[in-house]
């Protein structure tokens, strides 16, 4: 057992920290909580890309640099920490490249995967819909066959970043005869294509992140279709699996968790015992996310998916989230409800944006109910039926 990185990936770490530390400088992003989802920020993006570091596990034929899932690890790591704005190329890169990847086309491959690379193309995940969430094979959006084209009906709901995204990578039903889960496919689809419109949800914090995007008669190629008709179902659980390490809701929080360290070491509560002792078990928490989050990087560089492992990370990381968000109000007293942009809020407001907002992170991806059922299926062999 070896709980240590190699001297060249501690290199690559301190690259990333210099690539940020000086992105920082240029004064065009501030660091914030989040901002892998809400950050929008094109030029951000652009630089990432210009370092090779969108895609950096996959393939070189296509734009890829072949790079190991430590790597990605340490790159994503960093980058949360530092709270930068990669929510433009986070899903393409996170999950629908490698869905593509594992299941599209070699045309299709060719057409996306160098432009996720670049850069240029930003997803959004079309899975929940008005009556669908933990039970996504009851999913209504419906898509026809018409010669080349399939016709998309139908509504999605809770579309992470579909406001800016240029495609949207969508499951819906193609054989509605067959059992539920049989019947589903997954689509990429142009976000400009005639038909589709999109609502923001402004969520409790007041960020409009979320949307609601609909497909009213849109058309689309049959080249669009990733992976086989009726094999959407199984290739969106092997894509969630990607999606849930849990890694965002751990580090994510990274940017508030350094800071109310630093507010109470500024503010005289170092002796405090019930801040120390507040303080001291999110320290033992956070390394113990951290493990949870090596260990899916660990089954992916062993080429497997993470299943059970991503569902036991993300449900102990979002609860990790929830718990400092509580302690940082608590330490912040009344001032930490203060909303950002008050000029008396501390901490730039981070500690009420991650109290209000972690309670939806433990829904999204997966609510914890459903990731702790995987855990005792999979995980412990405890079958309901
Ligand atoms: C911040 C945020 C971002 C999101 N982003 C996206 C996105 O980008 N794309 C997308 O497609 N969706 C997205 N979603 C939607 C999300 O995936 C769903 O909210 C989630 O799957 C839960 O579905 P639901 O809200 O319909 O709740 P339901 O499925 O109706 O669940 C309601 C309650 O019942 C419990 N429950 C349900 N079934 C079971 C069961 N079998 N066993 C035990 N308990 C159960 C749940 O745990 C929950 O507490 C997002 C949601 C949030 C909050």
């Amino acid at each position: 057992m070896n709980f240590s990185f190699t001297e060249e990936q501690d290199r690559f770490r301190l690259e990333v920290r210099d690539f940020l530390e000086e992105e920082i400088k240029k004064g065009y992003w501030e660091p914030a909580c989040d901002a892998w989802v809400q950050g929008f920020n094109p030029e951000f993006t652009k630089r990432v890309a210009q370092r090779g570091w969108i895609g950096l596990t996959w393939p070189r034929e296509y734009g890829g640099q072949g790079r190991s899932h430590i790597d990605r690890l340490i790159l994503t790591e960093e980058m949360l920490r530092y709270g930068a704005p990669a929510a433009c190329h986070w899903f393409g890169d996170r999950q629908v490249g490698g869905a593509i990847l594992s299941f599209g086309s070699e045309e299709l491959k060719k057409e996306l995967l160098p432009r996720i690379v670049k850069g240029e193309a930003y997803f959004g995940l079309g899975m929940s819909e008005p009556g669908t969430g933990s039970d996504l094979a009851s999913l209504q959006t419906r898509a026809v066959e018409d010669g080349d084209y399939y016709v998309i009906n139908g509504q999605k709901t809770w579309t992470s970043c579909a406001s800016f995204s240029e495609y949207f990578d969508i499951y819906a039903r193609t054989d509605p005869e067959a059992p539920r889960h049989r019947g589903i496919s997954e689509f990429i689809v142009d976000a400009k294509s005639r038909g589709v419109s999109r609502i923001p949800m402004i969520d409790i914090t007041g960020t409009e992140a979320w949307n609601d995007v609909f497909f009213d008669n849109v058309r689309v190629h049959k080249r669009y279709l990733v992976g086989e008709k009726n094999r959407g179902f199984y290739q969106v659980l092997h894509q969630l699996d990607y999606e849930r390490s849990g890694m965002e809701r751990l580090m994510g929080n990274y940017p508030l968790f350094e800071a109310i360290i630093r507010f109470a070491k500024e503010n005289g509560l170092s002796g405090d015992l019930v801040t120390r002792n507040k303080l001291a078990q999110l320290q033992i928490e956070f390394e113990v996310g951290r493990l949870l989050i090596y260990r899916v990087a660990l089954v992916m560089e062993e080429g497997r998916a993470p299943n059970w492992e991503s569902s036991m990370s993300k449900a102990y990381c979002t609860e990790f989230e929830k718990r400092l968000a509580c302690v940082a109000m608590e330490i912040l007293g009344p001032y930490g409800q203060l909303k950002w942009g008050s000029k008396f809020v501390p901490l730039r407001g981070m500690a009420l944006h991650s109290y209000l907002g972690s309670k939806g992170y433990s829904l999204q991806a997966g609510t914890t109910e459903i990731l702790k059922n995987i855990v005792a299926l999979r995980r412990l062999g405890l079958s309901s039926s």
